[in-house]
C-alpha cells in the first residue's frame, strides 16, 4: 500500500515533542481560507506552476506536489534520523492536508513506526469518522487536534465543513486516554473576540480530561501568502494582520485558567 505525500520535513520542532520527522499527507476535506499548505488540499498528485522572482525577473517552473511512498520508504527516512530522534525524545508526526483522509495507509504507517519504537503523533483537523480514529488510537501516542471555531455556521463559512463531528471526535479522543494537544489557529476577525474566547475557554474546561496536555495558540501569519503567489492560487485573507504579541499574551493568560499548559506557537 502507498500513501500520497507532498512533503517530508526532517528536524521539525513544532509538531510534537523533541526533534521529529513530519510527514505531510496530501488531501484535505476542509478548505480553510488561511491554509498555509494550499498544495496539500487536493487528494491527487498535481503539477503546480511555480513562479519565482529574482530582482525584477520572473521564472516559472513546474513543481510536483504529491508523490507516493510506501511505509518502508518512511521507515527508511526515520531510521536515518534515529540518533536525533532518540536523543531529543522526538518521533514522527503525520500531518497534512488531513492525514485521516488516507486512514488505511496512516494506520499501517503508525503501526510500523510504533513497532520500531518511534513516538507517533497525528496532526488532525478532527474531520473524519470515529471509526477511522478508533482504528489508529492503539498506534498513536499523541493527537494534535485543531479547534477552529465552536459555531457551526462560522466554521462552515471559513472551512467549508460543519464542526459537529469534529467536536464529537474531540470528546471521544479525550476519553481515549491518549495525549492531546489542542491547536487553536488565532485568526483575527474569525475567532479572536473576547466573548468568543471566554466561551472557548469554558468549552475546554468543561470537556477536559487528563488527556489534555497542552493548548497551542497559533497566531495567523502571512507566510503562507507568498506560497499562494508562487503557486498562482488566489489568496482569500486579504490584508488581515498577524495578531500582536500583546494580544497573544493576553490570550495565553486567559487560557491558562483552564489549568492546562499554554504555548504561543507550535
Ligand atoms: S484543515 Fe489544515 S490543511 Fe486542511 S485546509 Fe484547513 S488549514 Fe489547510
Amino acid at each position: 500500500m502507498k500513501g500520497l505525500i507532498f512533503s517530508i520535513k526532517r528536524y521539525s520542532i513544532h509538531d510534537g515533542p523533541g526533534i521529529r520527522v513530519t510527514v505531510f499527507m496530501k488531501g484535505c476535506p476542509l478548505n480553510c481560507s488561511w491554509c498555509h499548505n494550499p498544495e496539500g488540499i487536493s487528494p491527487f498528485p498535481e503539477t503546480v506552476l511555480q513562479t519565482n522572482r529574482i530582482g525584477d525577473r520572473e521564472f516559472s517552473s513546474n513543481v510536483e506536489a504529491g508523490k507516493y511512498y510506501t511505509v518502508d520508504d518512511i521507515l527508511e527516512i526515520l531510521d536515518k534520523e534515529r540518533v536525533f530522534i532518540n536523543q531529543s525524545k522526538g518521533g514522527v508526526t503525520f500531518s497534512g492536508g488531513e492525514p485521516m483522509l488516507q486512514a488505511e495507509f496512516l494506520r499501517e504507517a503508525l503501526m510500523a513506526c510504533k513497532g520500531k519504537g518511534y513516538h507517533t503523533a497525528v496532526d488532525t483537523s478532527g474531520y473524519s469518522s470515529i471509526d477511522n480514529y478508533s482504528s489508529i488510537i492503539p498506534f498513536t501516542d499523541l493527537f494534535l487536534f485543531d479547534i477552529k471555531h465552536l459555531d457551526e455556521a462560522r466554521h462552515i463559512e471559513s472551512t467549508g465543513v460543519s464542526n459537529i463531528s469534529i467536536l464529537d471526535n474531540y470528546r471521544q479522543l479525550l476519553a481515549s486516554g491518549k495525549d492531546i494537544m489542542v491547536r487553536i489557529p488565532v485568526i483575527p476577525g474569525f475567532n479572536d473576540d473576547p466573548e468568543y474566547l471566554e466561551r472557548l475557554k469554558h468549552f475546554l474546561i468543561t470537556t477536559k480530561t487528563s488527556s489534555l496536555k497542552k493548548i497551542n495558540l497559533l497566531p495567523y501569519h502571512k507566510i503562507g501568502s507568498s506560497k499562494y503567489k508562487r503557486f498562482n492560487i488566489p489568496y482569500r485573507m486579504g490584508d488581515v494582520e498577524t495578531p500582536s504579541g500583546e494580544k497573544m499574551q493576553l490570550m495565553k493568560e486567559l487560557f491558562l485558567e483552564t489549568g492546562v499548559k499554554v504555548k504561543i506557537g507550535g
